[in-house]
């Protein structure tokens, strides 16, 4: 007879398997397979059923167990079906002598079944299969087994309804999102992506100090073929036309189609000029060959105008731009070759790279600075802590990103100092609000990223400035992303484990972006999950909108983890993460990142009472 604890086993391992990424599969193998360790039964098989369809036997405990319903598939007949119709489990105690399934119970006894017991996966009112237990000796289960099974059978549908759910939700957002950044004829990416990569290169060329090279496309006289031959034909010259630039893409960059016959190529990392002058000749040969299509065939060239940016310089539609005037040039010398835009200048600005000079400079200089952003309890708006973001302003170039900047300073090996310089004036500041406001024992969560963790003594130094600036480790956060698990994750483990030990709390920032899988929650030793941005920024987005964040939260949850969610912009999203059970959200709903003489302001604004966000526009109009 099954042991509660057999069975609440059971069930916890089912929650577990909820930290994985939620294989369908891998829940049902699991659910067979244990089931014979806990109850009293030799064999275990489910099939799932769809109305309309042949039911599907998916898992089995062992070769017997698989041969049982494979031969109620087969026939058509037998306990599975019976039970997914009635929703009500069927015992067959004695399948030798059995008068209901007269055509499955002759042949699996031959096959060496005594008894089989069967229970449906209920859902609500309907049902997704059924959970099949087999015996190789005749005889009735206890009560108590029975309702044992039928509870692992109710919950092992539960999840499974989750996993389906998921997995449409991955393939419907999937799709959503390649419609919405390609275009429908050529599959290439459409003008929307190309300004997303665009952004994305401008970022990584102020990292990497290198050159990036657009070249724009023109097909020469490409409305004549409209004309002539119709609009299919183009259709299909385009297509083709697509395919073969498509071939020349170079794994990294981006080939767009920006609009009838204009294609985009975007090259970064660019080392040498000369590279992206064969390329634009590469393209004008491509079209050398003639283009058969439907059976006519046809000739075509293209006109290519290619323009760089160096690392200093600008890259943004301007870019695009350039190249567009530059192509035009080469379409006004008669079409079919390539003309650059501004080939010397590049050469010049070659030299350039100065940027990490500079942050060596801003640590010493005044530069730097930390803002804070509000984090609130999403229930109701408390203003729970903040979060310290770091903030460059550069002499001549103004503010710089803080991502950038990290970068840099990974690269430099700054991090290590300026990390420890941004913990130790968060700390300072949360110092001064308490002095002043001793009502607001404001939480403090402060970024470490990865190169920092893994810096030696790393512990040290935030014991250091704990000890310093006199701050409760358990009033600190700190926030990490997966990354930090790629390069030596048991280094970074006992990294981690140290702070634990401190007092401190960790959470997993920017979830759902990184590497990892869910499986990461359930490995790590963190207190608090910050689900990215972007996913909050899906809720308003049609019905799944929701459906990750609130699964994210289930699990972490389960897993005792609490939830902030970030980058909260509207009312609505700010109801929605409340609804679905986050603890805490951020974002500019609440409050942008301010200078910590703004939060002094806002506390001084609610002497001694909590303090709600968004506070109304009396609190803020005192605040000032
Ligand atoms: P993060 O830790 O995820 O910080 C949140 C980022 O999202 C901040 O950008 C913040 O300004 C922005 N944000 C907050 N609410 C909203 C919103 O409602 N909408 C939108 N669109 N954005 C919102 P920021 O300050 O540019 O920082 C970017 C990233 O740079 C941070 O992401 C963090 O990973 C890193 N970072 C910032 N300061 C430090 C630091 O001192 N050390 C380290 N290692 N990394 C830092
Ligand atoms: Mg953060
Ligand atoms: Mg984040």
């Amino acid at each position: 007879m099954v042991h509660d604890g057999e069975l609440s086993s059971v069930l916890r391992e089912f929650a577990r398997t909820l930290a994985t990424d939620f294989p369908i599969q891998g829940i049902l193998d699991h659910l067979v397979e244990r089931i014979v360790d806990v109850l009293p039964v030799t064999g275990a098989g489910v099939t799932l059923i769809t109305a309309g369809r042949a039911p599907r036997y998916v898992a089995a405990s062992d070769e017997a167990a698989l041969r049982f319903e494979r031969l109620q598939s087969e026939i058509g007949q037998g306990p599975c079906l019976t039970a997914y119709e009635s929703g009500e489990a069927v015992a067959v105690p004695d399948v030798a002598a059995d008068l209901l399934f007269p055509r499955f119970s002759s042949a699996a006894v031959l096959a060496g079944l005594a008894a089989v017991f069967t229970f449906p996966l209920r859902h609500g009112a309907g049902r997704l299969g059924a959970l099949d237990l087999y015996r190789d000796t005749p005889g009735p289960l206890e009560a108590r087994d029975m309702s044992a099974a039928q509870t692992l059978a109710d919950v092992a549908a539960a999840y499974l309804l989750n996993a389906q759910a998921r997995e449409e939700a991955r393939a419907s957002a999937g799709r959503f999102r390649h419609s919405a950044l390609h275009d429908p004829l050529t599959g290439l990416a459409n003008r929307r992506l190309l300004t997303q990569r665009l952004d994305h290169a401008a970022h990584r060329a102020l990292v990497s100090g290198s050159n990036t090279a657009i070249l724009f496309v023109d097909l020469d006289r490409f409305q004549q073929v409209n004309d002539t031959h119709g609009h299919q034909i183009g259709d299909e010259l385009l297509l083709a036309v697509a395919h073969r630039l498509a071939s020349l893409v170079r794994p990294g960059d981006t080939l767009a189609r920006v609009s009838g016959d204009e294609f985009v190529f975007l090259c970064e990392d660019v080392h040498r000029p000369g590279d992206i002058e064969v390329l634009a000749r590469r393209i004008n040969e491509s079209f050398a060959t003639r283009f058969v299509l439907l059976g006519t065939e046809l000739t075509m060239t293209a006109s290519v105008g290619v323009a760089f940016a160096g690392p200093e310089e600008d890259i943004s539609h301007q870019l695009v731009v350039k190249a567009d005037m530059a192509m035009n040039q080469a379409k006004r010398r008669g079409g079919a070759g390539h003309q650059i835009s501004n080939l010397r200048e590049v050469r010049q600005a070659h030299a350039a790279g100065s940027l990490e000079t500079d942050l060596r400079g801003a640590l010493d200089g005044n530069q730097l600075d930390v803002s804070y952003q509000p984090i609130v309890r999403s229930r109701d708006g408390l203003l729970t802590g903040v979060e310290a973001l770091l903030r460059w302003h550069h002499p001549e170039r103004g503010p710089v990103a803080a991502v950038s900047m990290v970068e840099l300073a990974e690269q430099s090996g700054l991090i290590a100092e300026i990390g420890a310089w941004v913990l130790e004036r968060g700390c300072h500041d949360r110092g001064q609000w308490l002095a002043a406001h001793s009502g607001a024992p404001l939480d403090l969560a402060v970024n470490v990223s990865a190169r920092q963790l893994m810096s030696r003594g790393f512990s040290v130094t935030v014991a250091g400035v704990l000890a310093r600036t006199g701050m409760d480790p358990n009033a600190l956060i700190l926030e990490m992303t997966e990354n930090i698990f790629i390069e030596d994750s048991e280094r970074a483990m006992s990294v981690l484990i140290d702070l634990r030990e401190m007092g401190i709390r960790l959470a997993l920032d920017d979830f759902g972006t990184g590497y990892s899988s869910l499986s990461y929650l359930r490995r790590l030793p963190i207190n608090i999950v910050k689900i990215d941005q972007s996913f909050i920024a899906d809720i308003d987005q049609g019905p799944t909108g929701g459906a990750i964040v609130a699964a994210v939260t289930d699990l972490a949850h389960v897993l005792g983890l609490a939830v902030t969610a970030e980058g909260v912009e509207t009312q609505r999203q700010s109801d929605e993460v409340g609804a679905i059970g986050c603890e805490f959200a951020q974002g500019f709903f609440y409050g942008r990142p301010v200078a910590a003489a703004a939060i002094a302001a806002q506390l001084r604004a609610t002497p001694g009472g909590p303090l709600y966000l968004p506070a109304t526009h009396d609190a803020l109009a005192a605040a000032r």
